[in-house]
Parts: C-alpha cells; sequence; structure tokens
C-alpha cells in the first residue's frame, strides 16, 4: 500500500489497534497526503501488498461499513488462504518422500509437491519428476523466485553471501537464528544440520510465501507477516516462535531479517520490536537490558531511517550479493556494486569481514570498512556508505560521495546535474530531497 505508483505521497499511521483485516492479516492506517491541505484522508490498506492488483483492500477510516459486507470480507478472506493447511502439506511431504524417485513430481506451474492421486489435475501443467532429497533441502532452487515488483521481490543470497553469513553467525557463538524472510540462510542451516553430526546451528523461518510450509515443519516454519507481525497460523504458530526464541542450554539466538524495501520502514521496525520483545518476555531476570542481537539487511541509504528506530543499530561495509539480481550480483570489475548492508546492534568491532575481498580493520574506528573506504581525518570517520572513496566538503562539514560538488545556490553538495529547488519534502522511500518516490533511484533495482 505505501508506495503504490501514480499517487500521493503516504505516510503510515499503524499499525492501529482493531484495524479490519484483509487475507494478510490486519490492516495498516495510511494517510494520502494532499498538496496543500494540512491532513489527508485516512485510510486502511493491506500491510502487505503494494500493488492494488494483489490485495485491493480498501476502508476509509471513518467508513461505516454494514454486517453484510462485514460478513462477505470475512468470507473473502478465508477463501483466499492457500488451498492446504500447513498440517495438510507436512503430511503431504511425508507422503512424498516414501516415493520412488520415479514417482516424484513437483508441478511448476502451480509450485506443488504432487502425489500421484494428483497427477490427473496436473496433467496439462509443466512439472519436474524424480524429486532428489537434495532438491526438497534446497526449497529456494526449486521454487521459482516470486518476481513482482511491488509485492514480493524475492532476492536470494548468492552462494557466498550466505556461506558468509553463516560462518560469522556461527563464530560470533550463535547456535539459534530467526530467519525473518531469509529463506535460504534458513535452507543452508537446515541442510547441513541434516548432513553434518556435529552442526548444532538451528534455524526457525517466518514468511509470507506460504510454498515453504511444503518442505518444513510447524517447528522449522510460521507464514508469517512482517509488515504487522501476523501469524497465518495464530496462538500456536505464536507458541513456536516464542519457544525458539527462549535461550535454552546457553544457546544463543539471533535474528536475520531481509526484508523486501519498497517503503514501510516504520511497519518492519514495529513488527522486529515485537519479537524483541517477545524474545525479552522468554527470560524475565537474565536479559539485563540487552536486546535480541538482529542482522537487519537492507540497502545503505535506508541507514537514516533504521537509526531512527533503532538507534543502538549501526551500518556494517560489508555488500550482500545477491543469485538472481542482475545489478547486485558482485561483478569481476567489482564496477556494479551490491548497496545492501548489514544492520546490527552487535559491537561493530565484532564484525569480521573477508579480507581476501578487500575489506580492512580500521583502527579508529574500530570496525572493518571496505577498501575504497578512506579515513576521513576531518571527520574521523570512515565515512563512505557505497565503497567508493568520498571526498570531504569543508562547506558541508562532512564527506560526500566523489560525483557530488558543492552548488553555492543551494548551500550543499548534490549531483551536477540539479534544479535548483528546494523541495521541502523528501523522498518517500530514501527521505532525501530533490526526487519523488516514483523516480527514487534506490528503487531501481533491475
Ligand atoms: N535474501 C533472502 C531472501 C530475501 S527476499 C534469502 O536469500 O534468503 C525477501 C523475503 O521476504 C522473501 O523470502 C519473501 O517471501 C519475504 N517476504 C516478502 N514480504 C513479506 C512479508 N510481508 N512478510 C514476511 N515475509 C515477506
Ligand atoms: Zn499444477
Ligand atoms: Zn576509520
Ligand atoms: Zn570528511
Ligand atoms: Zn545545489
Amino acid at each position: 500500500a505505501a508506495a503504490r505508483s501514480g499517487s500521493g505521497p503516504l505516510a503510515l499511521l499503524g499499525p492501529p489497534p482493531g484495524a479490519p483485516s484483509c487475507p494478510h492479516g490486519p490492516t495498516l492506517l495510511f494517510v494520502k497526503a494532499s498538496q496543500g491541505k494540512e491532513e489527508g484522508r485516512r485510510f486502511y490498506a493491506c500491510s502487505a501488498c503494494r500493488d492494488r492488483k494483489d490485495c485491493n483492500f480498501f476502508q476509509w477510516e471513518d467508513e461505516k461499513v454494514s454486517e453484510t459486507r462485514l460478513a462477505a470480507r470475512e468470507e473473502y478472506n478465508r477463501n483466499h488462504q492457500p488451498p492446504f493447511t500447513h498440517r495438510q502439506n507436512v503430511d503431504r511431504y511425508k507422503n512424498f518422500v516414501l516415493l520412488p524417485l520415479s514417482r516424484r513430481r513437483f508441478c511448476q506451474e502451480c509450485q506443488q509437491l504432487l502425489l500421484p492421486t494428483e497427477w490427473e489435475k496436473h496433467f496439462d501443467h509443466q512439472f519436474l519428476c524424480g524429486i532428489t532429497t537434495a532438491q526438497l533441502e534446497s526449497p529456494s532452487q526449486l521454487l521459482y523466485p516470486l518476481e513482482n515488483k511491488k509485492t514480493n521481490a524475492q532476492y536470494l543470497f548468492a552462494d557466498r553471501s550466505c556461506q558468509f553469513l553463516l560462518n560469522l553467525l556461527i563464530d560470533l557463538g550463535f547456535r539459534r537464528v530467526l530467519s525473518v524472510g531469509t529463506p535460504r540462510l534458513h535452507e543452508m542451516i537446515q541442510s547441513r544440520a541434516s548432513q553434518e553430526e556435529e552442526f548444532s546451528v538451528r534455524s526457525l523461518l517466518l514468511d509470507i510465501d506460504f510454498r515453504y510450509s511444503q518442505f518444513y515443519t510447524e517447528d522449522e516454519f510460521c507464514h508469517y507477516n512482517m509488515f504487522n507481525h501476523h501469524f497465518f497460523g495464530g496462538e500456536a504458530a505464536h507458541e513456536t516462535c516464542r519457544k525458539f526464541l527462549y535461550e535454552e542450554n546457553g544457546e544463543r539466538v539471533i535474528m536475520v531479517t531481509d526484508p523486501p524495501f519498497g517503503g514501510l520502514v516504520e511497519a518492519l521496525a514495529s513488527s522486529f520490536k515485537k519479537l524483541m520483545a517477545m524474545w525479552k518476555e522468554t527470560e524475565k531476570e537474565g536479559h539485563d537490558n540487552r536486546e535480541m542481537p538482529m542482522f537487519w539487511i537492507f540497502p545503505y541509504f535506508f541507514e537514516s531511517r533504521i537509526l531512527d528506530f533503532f538507534p543502538s543499530f549501526s551500518m556494517m561495509d560489508y555488500q550482500v550479493d545477491y543469485d538472481n539480481h542482475a545489478l547486485y550480483k558482485h561483478g569481476k570489475t567489482g564496477r556494479r556494486q551490491s548497496p545492501v548492508r548489514i544492520f546490527t546492534n552487535l559491537t561493530p568491532s565484532m564484525i569480521v569481514l573477508p579480507e581476501e575481498e578487500g575489506y580492512r580493520f580500521c583502527t579508529v574506528c574500530e570496525r572493518y570498512v571496505s577498501s575504497g573506504n578512506q579515513h576521513c581525518e576531518i571527520c574521523n570517520s570512515c565515512t563512505s556508505k557505497d565503497g567508493r572513496r568520498w571526498k570531504h566538503c569543508v562547506l558541508c562539514k562532512k564527506c560526500v560521495k566523489p560525483s557530488w560538488f558543492h552548488c553555492n545556490n543551494c548551500n550543499c553538495c548534490t549531483l551536477q546535474k540539479h534544479s535548483c529547488e528546494k523541495t521541502d519534502i523528501g523522498c518517500f522511500v530514501c527521505g532525501k530531497a530533490g526526487h519523488k518516490r516514483s523516480a527514487c533511484p534506490s528503487l531501481s533495482r533491475t
């Protein structure tokens, strides 16, 4: 809802108590900021889908909804749940693995493991045969990545980045990973746990992509919406998560999340705070004033937004690479660099970045920085955000991108090509002035 194209800027006011629900759980309250007017009219819309085509829920805040419409809405919500429950999918999986290889089919159109009795229904669909155990252990390879740009674009970690993350977590001493929207990390942990006896890390995947319920039990996967902290599996799923967060025998927990980044940082932050609170409640005394350790993987241009909500976080220089993302792949030339970083509430000096990839330790900043990130003597910090060497501007009293110059009209550093008018309202996505959400350079992922 937040970044619907064509409409004016929308601000989020939620998540309000007593909000009506769509098939994706409680909706959020938005306001359509209209030019000139003090306040636009407020309305409820889907928390998860930014495209009306995917979920067309809409209700003015002050709208009276008739009993008939409420009943119809409930019916609609029921009918828009997945065809099988998680329990049913777990049972289906058990039957599926009993089948000989030759009878193991996966329907590519329905994105579903098929039991022989179901073949007929899918007879004119494309399907894969001979699904191996290895394939079942890597569902993120078997399922096609959801590519809906607005609602649910799945960008899967490149193997190197995923390995790096997992090794880092292990080296930091974590034994439990709450994987929120990180199916590939979850999968790497699960498959190593099934292959290596001494491997003691466990993971619980929370994701809105219900296709994963075909491959994982209720203890391994919860159908979850991270924009409104909604567990589709109700209280039982809630309890699964709560249990997972409880640190038995000193098994430390960390949450890792890689959300879609089309806006709604405040909704994400609000959900993550609730997950942190769940962790805190699992042990009354033991946590002192600590926060649940977290890795929030997000583009660097969201740094100030994230710090607004989580002042204890800092941004690491590590560039997270993706498999199915043309722009963010770590090219041989190094020209295309991923803007995606790790934000964490752990002490930065503990996050050791790979020296073989050019990262080095800055003893003044006490953290690893990318090779191009020069320590600025005036700022007394390694100031580059994007990996390139930034330059210090004495007039702005800070370091800026190498491509910027100081404009005396605007009294700040900016791109050479810009129109010297001050726009008060910053971009809805990155918060910077000078462009609207629709033209935000940070959103041009492909
Ligand atoms: N890099 C990660 C995937 C990140 S893509 C990896 O390789 O593991 C974003 C993930 O968030 C996807 O898995 C997607 O299904 C999930 N997601 C998108 N919207 C969501 C929502 N509203 N609630 C929970 N998960 C969501
Ligand atoms: Zn089918
Ligand atoms: Zn430094
Ligand atoms: Zn500087
Ligand atoms: Zn200027």
